[in-house]
């Protein structure tokens, strides 16, 4: 099957297309101005949030895939804090799941981000791109793409009323542009997903060989709370649970490089173990493919042939991913 067959099959059009309208998610007051907002929703585009409240502004921490669940957490954050405006957004990285909805906010509000987090969003946001297109299809008729327009390359002092906020690039892991929030005050760090708890992390932009020392950096922040990217608000033993998942993909890929399986036959028939129970399971196969690329002496982050890759995805999950999300509907379309 072709790419575009398969992405025909995956996104179909809005006629005879039921678009989800998700309950979305919850605020979790962190610290005094740290709130979560935890979306409990599966799927590759339902990332969690946040923001750093201050006296007369907040800051968002991330947004959504899209305007709904956008104005969602606003709602939220609203009812919570009162009708302060949004100063800024910061984006963890660049996936749609959570920075799609930045355009949802008015265009004078400032987004930021590392620098790859921009290119990676003019990248996938201008025209029909790997791996969401369906969004991309529905950026065009709606929301507007809104990447960071104040960019830094290492780190970023950001204060929020009294409270400084760190952001700091950790390192090409899950993207070519991961950043974290790091609250020092509170010892709380949104994450981005570079922590995913109860789900299996997504290496698919990223790289397998260079996310143990990623975590290691992350870890070695001390962090007493750590926002992941997706499920709940956890402490720092969910870093040792993501070098154990690096650990597992990183010998499993070996094992079977050498034996020469094809990524599909080697993820479709392994004990997963205590990974088992994690979210999203098809995200080892596409783990593995990065792991065989690097294998091969691919760079960190190098685009895969995604077409395949999310094929392979789709055998794995037994089915199309969550596309009653990532099809163009009135969510995005308004
Ligand atoms: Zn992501």
């Amino acid at each position: 099957m072709g790419k575009s067959q398969l992405f025909t099959q995956w996104y179909p059009s809005n006629e005879d297309q039921h678009v989800r309208q998700p309950d979305d998610g919850w605020l979790s007051g962190i610290a005094p101005g740290v709130l979560a907002y935890v979306r409990a929703d599966e799927g590759w585009l339902a990332g969690n949030a946040g923001a750093l409240v201050g006296r007369t502004s907040m800051v968002l921490v991330d947004t959504a895939a899209t305007r709904a669940r956008t104005q969602a957490m606003l709602g939220a954050l609203r009812a919570r804090c009162g009708d302060l405006p949004v100063s800024a957004i910061v984006n963890t990285h660049h996936h749609p799941g959570h920075t799609l909805g930045n355009g949802a906010l008015p265009p004078t509000t400032t987004v930021i981000g590392h620098r790859a987090c921009r290119e990676e969003m003019l990248r996938y946001g201008t025209a029909p791109a790997d791996p969401f297109p369906g969004i991309v299809v529905a950026d065009g008729t709606g929301v507007p793409l809104s990447p960071p327009t104040v960019t830094f390359d290492d780190s970023l002092v950001l204060h929020v009323a009294d409270t400084q906020v760190e952001l700091r690039f950790m390192g090409p892991a899950h993207t070519r542009g991961d950043i974290v929030a790091w609250v020092p005050e509170h010892r709380v760090v949104f994450a981005g997903d570079l922590v995913v708890h109860r789900a299996h992390p997504n290496l698919l932009d990223g790289t397998i060989a260079g996310y143990p020392a990623v975590l290691h950096r992350l870890r070695s922040l001390d962090a007493r709370v750590i926002v992941p990217g997706r499920g709940p608000v956890c402490g720092p033993e969910v870093i040792d649970d993501m070098l154990a998942y690096a650990e597992f993909v990183t010998d499993l890929a070996a094992d079977g490089f050498e034996r020469g399986l094809t990524p599909l036959e080697l993820a479709s028939d392994v004990p997963l173990g205590r990974f088992a129970t994690w979210q999203d399971g098809e995200r080892l196969v596409a783990n593995v493919h990065r792991a065989y690329a690097e294998l091969l002496g691919g760079p960190a982050c190098a685009p895969l042939d995604s077409g395949r890759v999310l094929e392979d995805v789709a055998k794995c999950r037994g089915g199309p991913l969550d596309a009653e999300i990532y099809v163009a509907g009135d969510d995005l379309s308004v």
